[in-house]
């Protein structure tokens, strides 16, 4: 008998926890006793009574839950969760049934025929979504694509089953500064997509604002390319050139019809326009400077404060 482990990431989850549970059950009867669950809680520092749900299913020998200490997201609480788990096979899905259920049976056989490596989805629209977040989601997807040698599918989701070499191959890679959808592309293995239609919130609302999202994709372009590196560089030699040119001008020009004191607006103008891109140019080197400096501190990725399971807390 194969065992499927579910990592599910929490955080304020107290009305689909429940539900998400039952629903796993009724999945279960899918495999006709081929596939035993289970189901790995990981309560990412929630203020709500997601802990205490949590300690109430564990009653259930299918459920095993991870506490931490506080808040450390989503990316942590994948990260702990796939290192607790025991599964032939892994899958990460959301608390809030937006991961469909169904999908784990077909993702399931087509593992087991041995052509793949890991099944991931893709959700194929964006329905119920806000019009403003869609479009800004599709530019980010395309701008990433570009600049960064690590595919990262557009819609894709978190939600996939991997095989145990799969697993062992994303948690070898310790980087403090996680970005999931990077990692799994980037260790490689054949992958499947299945596609689907965005389904809603089973209940309780999302955790990331706007702002959130903006912050967590430019952080996966720090973590996933360095051309924003190379364009710094690139425009200091522009730079470079046009002051070349602009001095031989200037040179030539005072030579042949002397020097009035005029052009200091335009001059001002120069200086505020190179001393702006200096100042981009320092803080796209800022962002890759203090990335580098939280990775080596070293800090650990997640502190647990409870669990019922064998792994150090
Ligand atoms: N989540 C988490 N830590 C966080 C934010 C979210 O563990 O800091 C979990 C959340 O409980 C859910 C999953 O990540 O199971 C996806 O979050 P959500 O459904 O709010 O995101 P959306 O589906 O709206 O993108
Ligand atoms: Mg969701």
């Amino acid at each position: 008998m194969k065992k499927i482990s579910l990592v599910v990431p929490c955080y304020n989850e107290q009305e689909v926890i429940e539900i998400f549970y039952d629903e796993m059950k009724k999945t279960e009867k899918l495999f006709e006793n081929k596939v035993k669950f289970e189901i790995i809680f990981v309560n990412d520092g929630s203020k709500d009574d997601t802990l205490n749900l949590m300690r109430k299913l564990s009653k259930n020998s299918d459920v095993k839950y991870i506490s931490f200490s506080r808040n450390f997201g989503k990316e942590a609480a994948m990260y702990a969760g796939l290192e607790a788990s025991t599964g032939d096979y892994v899958a990460i899905m959301d608390a809030d049934l937006q991961d469909p259920p169904f999908l784990l049976k077909e993702m399931y056989d087509i593992l087991e025929t041995g052509e793949y490596d890991s099944v991931a989805t893709r959700r194929v629209t964006r329905k119920g979504e806000p019009v403003i977040r869609s479009f800004f989601a599709r530019c980010y997807y395309k701008l990433i694509n570009k600049i960064s040698k690590t595919e990262i599918v557009d819609g894709a989701r978190d939600y996939r089953l991997m095989t145990r070499q799969m697993v062992n191959a994303v948690l070898s890679l310790k980087e403090y500064n996680r970005f999931s959808k990077g990692i799994f592309s980037w260790v490689g293995f054949r992958t499947k997509w299945l596609e689907y239609e965005n389904v809603e919130r089973a209940a309780g609302t999302t955790k990331w604002s706007f702002f959130k999202l903006f912050l967590y994709s430019l952080e996966s372009i720090v973590a996933f390319s360095t051309v924003p590196l190379s364009i710094a560089s690139v425009m200091g030699v522009l730079f470079c050139l046009a002051s070349f040119i602009m001095i031989i001008l200037i040179v030539v020009r005072t030579l042949i019809f002397g020097d009035p004191t005029s052009g200091w607006p335009s001059m001002t103008c120069i200086m505020f326009f190179i001393g702006g891109v200096q100042l981009l140019c320092l803080g796209i080197i800022g962002q890759y400077l203090s990335k580098t400096y939280l990775e080596v501190k070293k800090r650990p990725i997640y502190i647990i404060e409870e669990t019922d399971m064998d792994v150090k807390k």
